[in-house]
């Protein structure tokens, strides 16, 4: 099950919760209880370029063209 990083909008306590991600609008505040909670950036960051095709490589064509 995934962990993701929640801060409390309300008291600004920052905790993570290993839940499911249905359950995510479940989560609440394990300080205040409050449930205006704020997902922060995880560090699983997919870093995707917007839509590169993928043989834009220039080095490779000059690089292995020797046969
Ligand atoms: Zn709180």
């Amino acid at each position: 099950m995934p962990i993701f990083d929640f801060e409390c909008q309300e008291c600004g306590h920052k905790f993570d919760l290993m839940i499911s991600n249905a359950d995510k609008d479940k989560a609440k505040c394990p300080k205040c209880g409050a449930k205006t909670i704020k997902q922060l950036v995880s560090f699983f960051n997919t870093s995707r370029v917007g839509g590169a095709p993928a043989d834009s490589c220039s080095g490779c064509r000059a690089a292995g063209n020797g046969g």
